[in-house]
C-alpha cells in the first residue's frame, strides 16, 4: 500500500525519477531502478526508475531551448515565478516535511523547517531579482563611461547529498532562476522522492502562471550519467553539495574543462566554551548541534574544547542532557522524537566502526556507543573522552553523532585546534568575555566559512552567504552576494566623445 505521506503528495509507489519539461515525465523503465527506503523500518517507500541517456540528452536540449527565452525574461518578472513556487511550498509544506522526515529520517519539525528554508530562499529570490546590481566606475578618458553588468549563465547543473535532500536544490535552483538560468537537477539516491515532489509542487505552480520550464529533473541509477554531467561543456557551473571525496573528483573534473564549480563538501566543526560561557546556552546548542539530524548535518558539532576550569561540569551536563534524547529517539514523523534513525545501514557501520577506531586510539565512550537493537537504523548519541584533536578519526567527519570532547588551557590553543582540521565550514565560542569573542572573529581566530559567537554550528538563516574553506570547498550559496555564482560578470565602456583617446594614454598615430 502506498504510504499515506506519498499519496498526500500526489506519488506513486513507482515513479518517473525523470522530469523531460513540457509536462512531460520519461516513460524509461530501462536504465535501473532506485529504491527509496524507509531508514525507520527499512521498509521500501517507493521505486523510481532512472534515467536513460536519452532522456539526458533531451532534458540538455530542452533546457538549452528555455534558456534562450528565460534569459530575456526580465529579472523581476522571473521573481514572480520564484513567488508562485514559494506561495506553493506554503500550501505543501506540511506533507513534504513529513516526507523529508520519512525518507531521509531527520525529525518532523527539521522536514518542516527544510521546507521553510525553500519558502525563506524563494522570498529571498524574489527580492533580489530586482536587485541584481553592477557598479559604475569612473573612466579614466574623457567623453566614456564605464559599467558593469550581470548577465545569466546559462544552464546549472546542481547535485544534492541526501541529508538536505530539498532545500539546497532551492538554494541553488530559486536563485538561478532569478538569474536567468535553467536548473537540471541531480539528487541523492537515497531521496529520490523528495526531490520528485519537490519538482512537482514548483512546476505544477510554474505552469499553473503561465511560465515556462526553467527546472529539470533526472535521477541515476549509478555515478555514470552524473559522471558525464559533471563533464558536459553545455553546463557551464556545476554546483556540488556531496562529500570531499566525491567533491574532489567533480571539482577538477569541471576545472579541466574550464567550467565553473561551486563545492559545499564536508565539515568538521568545533565549539569552544571558554570560562565565562553561559552554559544555560552552551549545553543545548551543544546537544543540538551534534544530535540533531543524528549528526547527519554538514554542519554538525563534531569536536567540543572545554576550558579546563569547567570540563567536568560541562561533560557531566552534557551526559544528562544526552540521556534526555535517548528517551526520544524514534519514528522522525512524530513530532513528540527529538532523534531519527542514520538514513542506511552503511551509515549505521561507518558510526560504529569510527566508535571501534576511537576506542583503539585510547578514547573513552562517556555515554551512548551502540546502535539501537531494533528495526530501522538507530544509534545512540555518543559522547568520547580523552583523544587528541589530532587522533586520525578526530580529524575525519564522521556522518553520525560522535561528539569529541577536549579540554584547553590558553584560549590561543583552542582556536588552533579549532582550526587545525582539514575541513573549514562552521564554528562557535560561547563566552561573555569580548576579548575572547573578538580574538576568535578576527584574522587570527576561526578559519571557517561561519563563526558564531553564543550560538551552536549547526543551522543557517538563508540571509547569510552559506559555505566553508579548505576541504569543505570554498563554495557559497544562498544569501548575501552568493547569486553572482550563478552569473557572468561583464564590464562595459561606452565612448560618447569624438575622439578615440588609448588607456593609459598610449600614442598609435595612423
Ligand atoms: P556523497 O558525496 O556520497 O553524494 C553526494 C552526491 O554526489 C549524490 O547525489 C551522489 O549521487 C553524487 N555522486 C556520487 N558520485 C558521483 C560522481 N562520480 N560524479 C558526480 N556525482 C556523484 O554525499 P552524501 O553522503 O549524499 O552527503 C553527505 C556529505 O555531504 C557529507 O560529507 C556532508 O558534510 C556533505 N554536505 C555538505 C553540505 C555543505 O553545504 N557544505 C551540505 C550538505 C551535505
Amino acid at each position: 500500500m502506498t504510504h499515506p505521506v506519498l499519496t498526500a503528495l500526489g506519488l506513486n509507489d513507482a515513479e518517473s525519477g525523470t522530469y523531460l519539461g513540457n509536462g512531460e515525465w520519461s516513460g524509461t523503465r530501462d536504465a535501473g531502478v532506485l529504491e527509496s527506503v524507509n531508514p525507520t523500518n527499512g521498509e521500501v517507500l517507493a521505486k523510481v526508475h532512472a534515467s536513460s541517456q536519452s532522456d539526458y540528452e533531451t532534458i540538455v536540449e530542452r533546457a538549452q531551448a528555455a534558456f534562450k527565452v528565460w534569459r530575456t525574461t526580465p529579472a523581476p518578472r522571473r521573481g514572480e515565478a520564484i513567488r508562485l513556487c514559494a506561495d506553493a511550498l506554503r500550501t505543501h509544506k506540511d506533507a513534504l516535511g513529513s516526507l523529508v522526515a520519512l525518507e531521509m529520517g531527520k525529525s518532523k519539525p527539521e522536514g518542516d523547517g527544510e521546507v521553510q528554508e525553500m519558502i525563506d530562499i524563494g522570498d529571498f529570490a524574489v527580492g533580489l531579482s530586482r536587485q541584481l546590481y553592477g557598479l559604475t566606475m569612473h573612466s579614466e578618458r574623457p567623453g566614456h563611461r564605464m559599467y558593469e553588468q550581470w548577465h545569466p549563465l546559462g544552464l546549472v547543473g546542481v547535485i544534492s547529498a541526501f541529508n538536505f535532500p530539498v532545500a539546497v536544490w532551492a538554494w541553488n535552483s530559486f536563485i538561478a532562476a532569478i538569474c536567468g538560468d535553467i536548473t537540471i537537477w541531480k539528487p541523492s539516491p537515497k531521496t529520490p522522492l523528495s526531490a520528485i515532489a519537490s519538482m512537482k509542487i514548483c512546476n505544477d505552480a510554474l505552469k499553473a502562471g503561465g511560465f515556462p520550464d526553467i527546472f529539470f529533473l533526472f535521477n541515476d541509477a549509478g555515478t555514470e550519467l552524473a559522471s558525464s554531467f559533471v563533464d558536459d561543456k553545455r553546463i557551464p557551473l556545476i554546483s556540488f553539495t556531496g562529500s570531499t571525496k566525491v567533491g574532489r573528483i567533480v571539482g577538477e573534473r569541471v576545472a579541466r574543462r574550464m567550467g565553473r564549480s561551486l563545492l559545499e563538501l564536508g565539515g568538521n566543526n568545533a565549539i569552544i566554551v571558554d570560562p565565562t560561557a553561559d552554559l544555560k546556552l552552551a549545553i543545548p546548542a551543544i546537544a543540538f548541534g551534534a544530535v540533531g539530524t543524528a549528526g547527519q548535518r554538514c554542519t554538525t558539532t563534531r569536536r567540543l574544547f572545554v576550558h579546563e576550569s569547567i570540563y567536568d561540569d560541562v561533560l557531566a551536563k552534557l551526559v544528562t542532557a544526552y540521556k534526555q534524547v535517548e528517551k526520544k529517539i524514534g519514528d522522525p514523523t512524530d513530532p513528540a522524537n527529538l532523534m531519527g534513525p542514520l538514513n542506511s545501514r552503511d551509515a549505521v557501520q561507518a558510526y560504529l566502526d569510527a566508535i571501534e577506531q576511537a576506542k583503539a586510539a585510547g578514547g573513552k565512550v562517556e555515554t551512548g556507543g551502540a546502535a539501537i537493537e531494533r528495526a530501522g537504523n538507530f544509534v545512540l548519541p555518543t559522547i568520547v573522552t580523552g583523544l587528541s584533536n589530532d587522533a586520525d578519526i578526530v580529524q575525519h567527519e564522521t556522518f553520525a553523532p560522535i561528539l569529541y570532547v577536549m579540554k584547553y588551557r590558553d584560549l590561543a590553543d583552542a582556536i588552533h585546534m579549532q582550526n587545525d582540521v582539514p575541513q573549514g565550514l562552521s564554528s562557535a565560542i560561547f563566552t561573555q568575555n569580548l576579548k575572547a569573542a573578538e580574538a576568535f572573529l578576527s584574522a587570527a581566530g576561526s578559519d571557517c566559512g561561519i563563526a558564531n559567537v553564543n550560538i551552536g554550528t549547526s543551522g543557517a538563516e538563508i540571509g547569510g552567504a552559506f559555505g566553508g574553506e579548505k576541504e569543505t570547498g570554498g563554495g557559497r550559496e544562498s544569501g548575501s552576494d552568493a547569486w553572482r555564482a550563478y552569473m557572468r560578470r561583464q564590464t562595459n565602456t561606452i565612448n560618447y566623445s569624438d575622439a578615440l583617446p588609448l588607456a593609459q594614454g598610449i600614442k598609435f598615430d595612423l
